[in-house]
């Protein structure tokens, strides 16, 4: 069968003195740490744009700090705070989902597409049809739309840098040029904060357990998928689009140190490895500076103080999210817009305090379930889907 995923790294971002950022998603835990990357460039990088959902105070702050073009708010009730915050600066200000694509649409060298959840689908596709390059943290609109959305990506030249840090490892390590000499690439997941509890101990635990990750300092949605595990399942759908694989050719190995963010496995039996500190400064740093790259503050590893690397097997009964996942890859179709969809629905559900941990996977198995046998044709048929997805969650989280 002719592959039809993967992004091409062929096209370098140009390589001038300055470069021009938008940052999508400005105000969350990927966009902080970019702006931090570029506040201590030494001017290397301008700021064109920056957009957030509804945090005025912060992408205000930002703005007065950064001086972008154009800053954009989602909300359109935030828009006459962030006037008022901005007055005099001669930024130029809008709000509304329309407006967070038009923050994308301006000409810059890189974008660090930062936005949770399939609302960074419309923004990051915008940024794509421009041609642009773009550093990937959404790996919702992958996981929603992920052929039509590399469909695109080719059509219109534009240069797709993961930044999820798994599949930035594997960007750097992957032999682009000899996809045939891969023989897998091997997801490494750290297991999340409950790795080792029992089924029955996950029935009681909190968001606010939930959402306390072991070694990285993420968003709250991110967090969760992590403790639910279902982040890998995204992750390997994610994967399958990006690289030249097939879905057989993927694998999961648990690795709680979180210090080897993936591996590329080779025909002649080496395996290639992308080593770091658990600090998402260092793939962003990748993708703001590629095919340079640039100094970063992360920590850096000590091997000798770490002493020792562990890996494990996935335990497939205890974070089922992991088998529905690779299940609606199998799929394929429109399956993957429904677990995505589902899931957001079942974790802000969780996150509200109206259903328990393990539902969100129950949730998202009983959506899949009901889901059409479907292709997408376009990306309207996408958000039709999603939208579907998204309300039969709701009857599920009901009925509980
Ligand atoms: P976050 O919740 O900290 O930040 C999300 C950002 O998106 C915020 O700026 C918010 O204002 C904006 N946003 C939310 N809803 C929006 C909407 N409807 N319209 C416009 N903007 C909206 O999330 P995060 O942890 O920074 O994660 C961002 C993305 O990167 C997610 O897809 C996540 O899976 C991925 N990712 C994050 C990390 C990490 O370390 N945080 C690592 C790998 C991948
Ligand atoms: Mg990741």
């Amino acid at each position: 069968m002719a592959l039809t995923n993967a992004i091409s790294p062929a096209t370098p971002a140009p390589l001038g003195q300055t470069r021009r950022a938008t940052i999508l998603g400005s105000t969350g835990s990927i966009g902080v740490n970019a702006l931090d990357l570029i506040a201590a460039s030494d001017g290397r990088y301008t700021v064109t744009a920056l957009t957030a959902n509804s945090n005025v105070a912060l992408l205000a702050e930002q703005a007065h700090r950064h001086q972008p073009d154009f800053v954009a708010v989602a909300d359109p009730n935030a828009y006459g705070d962030l006037k008022t915050a901005l007055g005099g600066t001669g930024v130029q200000i809008a709000a509304g989902a329309d407006a967070i694509c038009e923050a994308a649409s301006l000409s810059s060298d890189v974008v660090i597409a930062g936005i949770v959840g399939t609302a960074g689908l419309s923004p990051t596709l915008e940024a794509v049809r421009r041609g642009a390059t773009v550093g990937l943290a959404n790996k919702e609109c992958l996981v929603s739309a992920g052929d039509l959305f590399i469909h695109e990506v080719k059509q219109h030249g534009a240069t797709l840098l993961p930044v999820d840090s798994e599949h930035n490892a594997i960007f750097q390590v992957f032999d682009f040029e000899h996809p045939e000499r891969v023989e897998k690439i091997i997801l490494t997941a750290s297991g999340g904060p409950f790795r080792d509890m029992s089924r029955a101990s996950m029935m009681s635990v909190t968001p606010a357990e939930a959402v306390a990750h072991p070694n990285w300092s993420m968003g709250a949605k991110i967090s969760v998928d992590s403790a639910t595990m279902m982040n890998k399942g995204l992750e390997l759908i994610e994967a399958f689009h990006l690289f030249p694989v097939e879905t057989d050719q993927i694998e999961i190995v648990v690795h709680p140190q979180s210090v080897i963010h993936s591996m590329v496995a080779y025909v002649d039996g080496s395996v290639l490895a992308q080593m770091g500190s658990p600090d998402m400064r260092i793939p962003i740093g990748y993708a703001l500076s590629w095919p340079d790259r640039m100094g970063t503050p992360a920590p850096r590893l000590d091997l000798a103080a770490l002493g020792n690397l562990s890996f494990e097997t996935p335990d497939f009964d205890r974070f089922p999210a992991l088998r529905i996942a690779r299940q609606a890859l199998d799929c394929g179709g429109v399956a993957p817009t429904y677990l995505n969809a589902a899931n957001e629905v079942a974790v802000k559900a969780f996150l509200d305090g109206r259903v328990r941990f393990l539902d969100i996977a129950h949730i998202v198995d009983t959506v899949l379930g009901q889901s059409q046998n479907e292709t997408p044709v376009d990306l309207d048929d996408v958000m039709r889907h999603d939208a579907n997805a998204r309300e039969m969650a709701e009857g599920v989280v009901d009925a509980l």
